[in-house]
């Protein structure tokens, strides 16, 4: 249920998007010009300018010598804050939080991470990440009051909508203390948005993006577009099932992709053939050191992953297939596999290219994914408001 209050918040936000929208295609505006574009009345329009004005999200500034005035003292012009237009990236994921800041020309401006306890409550999870905005601000003289929008990626399935789901706590929490909108996605499906943003699949429309690290996730950009899903749950790859009778996995389903390559089932394999590793991090060390046993658990579980992608890329028809995750630097070891399954499983009889290739974005992806979630959503002014 939403309160009164929170009906009058989103009815100001959506007056000060149209104020925003306007400055941002137009420049600097006198008030009598933003009254004219937003359709706002005076008050409302005033009211929303001396904020934006103490928030730093716009400035005063005069009118060029020589341009056209009326009687009296030149109208001062309202234009946007060339240091604001902040846009903040959370990755919440399990036991690390990341950041990423990008300014109002979408450039990455600073990131940073830090480690949480990997059972860490919602608001918790919530508490930790305010705590490191703050001091990231702090250190880097990031200046908060022009920051926009957040977005925010987090674990599981993931509907954008402030839904009944688990994740509205956290996500009104983040809103509420910096006083801007959020918008809520999957981590996994953001660092696929990052790739096709900014990264390795940044040329293409039709993108199937795969995460192989402790978990396994994905994303798909189907036409340009993100897909999310009817609930939120597109793209988990982990969870398809390979074997029916298989191992209970924690989704509920058996046989998951994931409990088989997954990160700790590749450490499992190793101590089963002699070999016991410290994490997956060493895993990926022994196999960059072409030692054996690492070497083939990683290509067999390269196998099932591509059989897996090959259904993807036969149901989906896309013209990239990124891997990420720490078991994409592995390279041909990996990749090698996967693209042998493609060609042989999905369509073989109808040659077509389908590029495997690593991803670019590094750890980042997601926190980033998160900015480029708030640079691709429609903005949220009514047509009646939105200037010409
Ligand atoms: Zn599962």
């Amino acid at each position: 249920m939403s309160s009164p209050t929170d009906a009058l918040q989103r009815l100001r936000r959506v007056h000060e998007d149209a104020v925003l929208s306007a400055l941002r295609s137009s420049g600097a505006l006198s008030r009598a010009q933003l009254t004219e574009r937003t359709g706002l009345s005076r008050t409302t329009l005033f009211t929303i300018i001396s904020d934006l004005i103490e928030r730093g999200a716009a400035v005063e500034t005069e009118p060029a010598p020589g341009e056209p005035r009326g009687r009296g003292r030149p109208a001062s012009l309202v234009a946007l804050n060339p240091a604001a237009g902040l846009l903040l990236g959370l990755d919440l994921g399990r036991g690390r939080i990341r950041l990423a800041i990008a300014n109002a020309a979408h450039q990455v401006v600073t990131t940073a991470a830090r480690d949480l306890p990997e059972d860490a409550a919602p608001l918790a999870l919530a508490e930790a990440a305010i705590g490191l905005v703050r001091q990231v601000a702090e250190e880097r003289g990031v200046r908060l009051g022009a920051l926009e929008a957040v977005g925010l990626g987090l674990v599981g399935v993931v509907d954008g909508d402030p839904g009944p789901a688990g994740h509205q706590p956290l996500a009104r929490r983040i809103a509420d203390e910096f006083g801007v909108r959020v918008a809520v996605d999957n981590n996994a499906r953001l660092a696929a948005l990052a790739e096709a943003t900014w990264g390795a699949a940044r040329s293409a429309r039709d993108v199937v993006y795969v995460r192989w690290s402790v978990g396994v996730g994905g994303g798909f950009v189907a036409g340009g577009r993100l897909l999310r899903g009817a609930h939120g749950a597109s793209g988990e790859l982990g969870h398809v099932s390979l074997d029916p009778s298989g191992p209970p996995c924690h989704c509920g389903g058996r046989g998951c992709l994931e409990g088989r390559i997954g990160g700790q089932a590749l450490l499992d394999a190793c101590a089963a053939r002699g070999v016991p590793l410290d994490g997956l991090d060493a895993l990926v060390a022994a196999a960059q050191d072409r030692a054996t046993v690492a070497c083939e658990v990683v290509s067999s579980a390269a196998r099932d992953l591509g059989r897996v992608l090959a259904d993807t890329v036969t149901q989906l028809d896309p013209a990239l297939v990124v891997v990420g995750g720490e078991l994409a630097g592995l390279g041909s070891l990996v990749l090698d596999p996967i693209r042998e399954a493609i060609g042989h499983l999905a369509l073989p009889r109808s040659p077509r290219e389908i590029r495997v290739t690593q991803a670019d974005l590094g750890v980042n992806a997601s926190a980033m994914g998160a900015i480029a979630l708030l640079l691709h959503e429609e903005p949220s002014i009514p047509a009646h408001l939105r200037p010409a």
